[in-house]
């Protein structure tokens, strides 16, 4: 009988994999990248259909003239959350399982490590679905988005500079949170939000309050050895300059955080409306901040030869800029004829969420099959 016989459901799990990642492939196309028959493939594919994981979405020109039919995940199978921690506020989100934002929620919430702030998190959560008509049932896991290195292996967060933290155990988490949850460290997340078919290899820098950075190879995040890759904000930059929040002087952060920028006490919105009106010294911090980002993306790009994807709250009003910052990073890159690997982030907002999201995606899809 169908359905029945031993490795139907790894193959379709299989399929289903596939399909997350590579969002759309005919019929023959996942055969063969899974190297399955066609009558396997065929009959896994028609049983995902029936459950409804699948949907046919559209069709190509394949040789021969014939029309060969897409097959997709089907976004509405399934749901995931995301939760974003931050120093003085959470960021809730529900994605489908095409990663699409159906809803997401900001509120205030300072963080405190005690069973109080645990339990107060699950009701804002559970409020959250209620009003949004989220059916707990259809959700696989959830992906919780921290300011610190997180040492999943270890089951804690070993450090946050930005929340005055050391050794936090993810039990908490684990315990009050009615799904399965993975816990990643922020600029992680906001990294994997932009990992698609298209984007497999890449670092992002993240220009948020606190500077982070992230290394995505082979489309999966690299952590290094104690889970410390990608702390691109407090790599040196200028020495003997500024003082970071970290206590060293020089680091990347102090310049290309939007502190930088705002200085004048405004939000990183009001800076860039300042900037478009012509004031000359918005201009002036700009031109300063745009030429020390230069300098960390060329050095940055040295050491990885990859793409750089700008993100955080500044990366989000990057792209009319692009062309200014292209220009100045010729001046430090002498290695290549035409820069052409600074890209801008395409999740703008709740991308630290939404990227968390889409991690518990990855973790617990299986829970579809079990
Ligand atoms: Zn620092």
């Amino acid at each position: 009988m169908p359905g029945t016989h031993t490795g139907n459901k790894q193959t379709q799990a299989r399929i289903f994999h596939l399909l997350l990642a590579e969002q759309s492939l005919t019929r023959q196309e996942i055969a063969e990248t899974l190297h399955l028959s066609m009558p396997t493939a065929l009959q896994n594919i028609t049983e995902l259909l029936q459950r409804g994981l699948l949907e046919e979405c559209g069709v190509i020109q394949s040789t021969g003239g014939r029309k060969a039919k897409k097959i997709c995940v089907r976004a509405q199978a399934g749901k995931t959350i995301g939760i974003d921690i931050a120093l003085h506020h959470i960021e809730l989100v529900v994605t489908n399982l095409k990663g699409t934002v159906l809803c997401q929620k900001q509120l205030s919430m300072v963080f405190r490590d005690e069973p109080s702030w645990y339990q107060q998190l699950r009701e804002q959560l559970m409020q959250f679905l209620a009003e949004n008509q989220q059916d707990s049932a259809q959700i696989l896991g959830g992906g919780i988005s921290f300011p610190g290195i997180v040492d999943e292996a270890a089951g804690q967060i070993s450090r946050s500079h930005v929340l005055s933290l050391q050794n936090v155990s993810l039990d908490w988490f684990k315990k009050y949170i009615p799904f399965p949850v993975v816990v990643a460290n922020d600029a992680n997340c906001a990294a994997f939000a932009e990992q698609s078919p298209t984007r497999c290899d890449y670092v992002y820098l993240s220009l948020n309050e606190s500077v982070g950075g992230a290394i995505v190879k082979n489309g999966q995040l690299y952590l290094g050895d104690t889970c410390q890759a990608g702390e691109i904000g407090h790599m040196l930059l200028i020495p003997g300059g500024k003082q970071c929040y970290c206590g060293k002087y020089g680091c990347a952060d102090a310049y290309v955080s939007p502190n930088a920028l705002t200085t004048w006490g405004q939000t990183v919105g009001d800076f860039f409306v300042e900037l478009q009106s012509g004031s000359q010294r918005a201009q002036t911090a700009w031109n300063e901040y745009l030429d020390h980002l230069a300098v960390l993306i060329t050095n940055l790009h040295m050491l990885f030869n990859a793409h750089i994807i700008l993100g955080g709250a500044v990366g989000g009003y990057m792209e009319p800029y692009l062309p200014q910052l292209l220009k100045i990073a010729e001046n430090y890159d002498h290695f290549v004829r035409e820069i052409d690997y600074i890209d801008v982030c395409r999740v703008k907002t709740c991308a630290c969420a939404a990227g968390a999201a889409k991690l518990a995606l990855q973790k617990y899809y299986m829970r579809l099959f079990a």
